[in-house]
């Protein structure tokens, strides 16, 4: 596994320049969100510390980024000659510089290196990733997120973990209520669904024992008057459950997530929070049969530590919990105008999950499941 430098403070952004310093680069593609780079006070700080190299900068991609979308990135990358990449924005902004990084080592092989039919051979650019929203954790995952059309596809490789990460809390004091509050929930739902999976180890649960107790905590106050101990405390709760997550990998929330994001342009971290509430009472059904790797007492502990995280005495008062939370987060529990259980788009969300790919989930579960879970969430 490649070992990553991090530093995380309040004003750490500044240690950039030495950081920089140490890659010699001539040319560096800065890899960014179009407005966020702006208002999250990046531009001077990196426009300075860059001043003594060619700087190219990429920001035309989307929420959900797509592979064409990176084959621009690259483009641009190789013709300039960038040597390093730094990524500065949220989950999208990172997992395009990674991405890039990849196609530029197997240039020719990009469709086949996202749908997982080649791996990277090549040594890849190193990438020095600064998070500007407390969400995804993907400045210590090494994996990115890669849309072909609606299809997901997750490119996974050690190399793809950044050589280094700046994360300053900071950065994320411009979040804007909504989008602190569905990247907060990312930050919460990788720690809970990292904690149930099948993969879970003890050094992953640790890392979601210390972050969910965080999030709890400090969400409601960072969506809705934050301290800057609630911004510090977010980001490096974020932080932890990206690296729990990048030891279990997601289950079945997440699974169910990419549709409602690709259909309906659901934020990545609202769109998992919809499902996984309803999770928690259907996990003490008495007909449930509990995946090959997961043994009923080793499920029960978990799910009886997980409820007193979420401050509930049974699966039914945590999934209203869960609800409540997202509705003081000003999240909303509709599609397009409709409830979850009577969207039309219910059948197509469910036929979009690979349901060989659920094994990490700590339970067996089939479409007719899903529907059931999807249908049990409240409709305001
Ligand atoms: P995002 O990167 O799309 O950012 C959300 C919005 O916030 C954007 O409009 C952005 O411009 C704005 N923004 C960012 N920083 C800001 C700031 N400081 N101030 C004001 N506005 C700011 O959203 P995200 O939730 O951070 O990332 C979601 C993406 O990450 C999805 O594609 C998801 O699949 C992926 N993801 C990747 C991993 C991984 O490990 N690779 C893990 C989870 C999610």
């Amino acid at each position: 596994m490649t070992e990553q430098r991090s530093y995380f403070s309040r004003g750490c952004v500044r240690e950039l320049p030495g950081l920089l310093a140490e890659y010699d680069a001539d040319s560096v593609l800065l890899v960014c969100g179009r407005k966020s780079f702006e208002t999250s006070g990046l531009e001077p700080i990196i426009t300075a510390a860059l001043s003594g190299c060619r700087l190219c900068r990429f920001s035309d991609f989307s929420a959900n980024p797509t592979l064409q979308e990176s084959l621009a990135g690259a483009r641009l990358a190789q013709a300039q000659q960038c040597s390093l990449i730094i990524a500065a924005g949220g989950g999208s902004a990172m997992d395009v510089a990674k991405t890039i990084s990849a196609f530029l080592a197997m240039p020719g092989n990009e469709s086949e290196l996202v749908e997982g039919q080649v791996a990277l051979q090549q040594p890849t650019l190193p990438v020095i990733a600064i998070p500007t929203t407390a969400g995804t954790g993907s400045e210590c995952t090494s994996f990115a997120v890669v849309y072909i059309g609606q299809q997901k596809y997750s490119l996974a490789d050690d190399a793809l973990l950044p050589d280094a990460c700046l994360c300053d809390p900071s950065l994320t004091d411009s979040l804007p209520p909504a989008v602190t509050a569905s990247t907060g929930f990312d930050a919460l739902c990788q720690s809970i669904e990292s904690f149930w999976a099948a993969a879970a180890t003890q050094q992953s649960m640790d890392y979601a024992r210390e972050a969910i107790p965080l999030i709890m905590h400090h969400l409601p106050t960072a969506v809705n008057e934050p301290t800057d101990e609630d911004r510090d405390a977010m980001l490096w709760a974020a932080h932890l459950a990206g690296k729990a997550i990048n030891i279990t990998k997601t289950t079945a929330p997440h699974a169910l997530s990419y549709r409602i994001s690709s259909l309906f342009g659901t934020p990545h971290g609202h769109a998992v929070a919809l499902s996984l509430g309803a999770f928690f009472s259907w996990h003490e059904r008495e007909d449930i049969e509990f995946s090959d790797s997961m043994t009923t007492d080793q499920f029960k502990v978990r799910h009886l530590e997980l409820l007193s995280m979420m401050g509930a005495s049974d699966g039914q008062q945590a999934s209203d919990n869960w609800y409540d939370l997202m509705r003081t987060c000003g999240l909303s529990l509709q599609l397009e105008g409709s409830s979850v259980p009577r969207s039309p788009y219910l059948d197509e969300i469910i036929a979009s999950v690979n349901l060989q790919r659920l094994a990490n989930h700590p339970i067996k579960l089939d479409s007719a499941e899903l529907k059931n879970i999807l249908t049990s969430i409240p409709a305001v």
